[in-house]
């Protein structure tokens, strides 16, 4: 089966040719597209140059098919989540909703694992240890 990544709220495919699309809002009230790679932990974010994003700045991030907000919350961080589908099974993603902080969640049924360098502090959210 296909690897893809979709929305929890209406399933919509978010991937497309090797990355996963977002319609993104930034607090400074500048929205745009954001594409991702589907490497996880890599924090190289496609965008229009005119689409500015400081660092530090949160940025709300939408599902470009049916527009739901894909924030979750954890211990007042803010992260977007996201499915992902490999290999028939299925897995939560959660990436921190900060400019530059690098924190990526997979959370399978089995699984959990921490990607980037600020997911060290956050990484009981679930009360699960990462296992890498
Ligand atoms: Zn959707």
């Amino acid at each position: 089966m296909e690897k893809g990544f979709y929305c929890p709220f209406c399933h919509g495919q978010l991937y497309v040719n090797e990355r996963i699309v977002f319609s993104a809002k930034a607090n400074s009230g500048q929205h745009g597209l954001i594409l991702l790679t589907s490497d996880l932990g890599d924090y190289r974010a496609m965008k229009h140059p005119d689409f500015t994003i400081e660092e530090g700045e949160h940025v709300d991030f939408f599902c470009p098919i049916c527009h739901s907000n894909l924030i979750v919350e954890k211990e007042a961080k803010m992260f977007t989540r996201i499915m992902m589908l490999e290999a028939g099974d299925e897995y939560e993603i959660l990436f921190s909703q900060i400019a530059g902080e690098k924190a990526t969640y997979i959370i399978g049924e089995k699984e959990f694992k921490a990607f980037g360098d600020d997911a060290n502090g956050s990484t009981n959210f679930w009360g699960v240890s990462p296992n890498y």
